[in-house]
């Protein structure tokens, strides 16, 4: 890839990376938990299948990305040049992506409707040789447009405004009689105004209810560049890391 000559992105990278590994080491020591059991998914949306190819160079095989449009062409571009990419799909999937997502994703991170995962077992009962693993995703603050699907409350109450197929416990039932799903846990993104220490705190008592019901399913996605300390504290397993590692974006993304 980089040959001989000099690849300043790539050191660029590295630096990042370096220091990123060191703020989860350092997250790691104060939770007593071994960095070993910390998956960081680098998020690579609006940067070059080129940087991607640098991040499995410098060992990061797990990346993220949050459009179809864009993942798929770079899945086929690292595919087409034999680079060994773990694509982690973490966005709003519409159903009709599905068919090009299982394709080449070993993992979606944002199923959030009963209709999202039926199309989504269609499409990999038809499109994979292997089962997909899924994370359901939690809207933490219900606010229904941003995405995420609804759990009852702390006090065991169901929101009358949320419709059943919005449902966590719904939608958890449905992936787990899916035939080419393998549901693994939850996901989640900090709501814009929650403290992120109470949003990954009520994520991590989610995730411990589902787990009593679904055992496998015990991974914990949640975590970015801005809250990545307080998602280890409370239990990530997953942490999905954009800017920190490739920098900031232009605009939107
Ligand atoms: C962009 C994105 C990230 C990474 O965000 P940063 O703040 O750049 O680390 C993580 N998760 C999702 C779902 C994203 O869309």
């Amino acid at each position: 890839m980089s040959g001989t000559h000099a690849d300043a992105r790539r050191d660029e990278l590295g630096i990042r990376l370096a220091q990123l590994r060191g703020r989860i080491a350092v997250a790691c020591a104060s939770a007593g938990r071994d960095p070993a059991g910390i998956t960081l998914v680098a998020v690579t949306k609006t940067y070059p299948a080129a940087d991607v190819a640098r991040l499995v160079e410098l060992g990061v095989p797990d990346i993220g990305e949050n459009r179809d449009q864009d993942a798929s062409v770079k899945a086929a571009d690292l595919a087409a040049q034999g680079v060994p990419v773990r694509w982690h799909f973490v966005g709003h999937l519409q159903r009709n992506k599905c068919r090009s997502v299982v394709r080449y994703a070993e993992m979606v991170h944002s199923v959030d409707s009963v209709p999202l995962a039926r199309a989504l077992d269609r499409a990999a009962a038809a499109h994979r040789d292997r089962p997909l693993d899924v994370l359901v995703q939690v809207s933490l603050d219900a606010d229904l447009e941003r995405g995420g699907a609804v759990a009852v409350g702390p006090a065991g109450q169901v929101d009358p405004d949320v419709p059943p197929e919005r449902r966590l416990d719904e939608v958890a039932q449905e992936l787990v009689g899916a035939e080419a799903l393998r549901l693994r846990g939850v996901m989640a993104v900090a709501p814009l105004s929650w403290d992120p220490d109470s949003a990954f705190d009520r994520l991590a008592d989610i995730a411990d209810q589902l787990r009593q019901r679904v055992p496998a399913a015990t991974l914990i996605s949640a975590g970015m560049t801005a809250d990545l300390e307080q998602a280890i504290a409370h239990g990530a397993t997953h942490v999905r890391i954009g800017s920190a590692l490739l920098g900031k974006r232009a605009g939107m993304g």
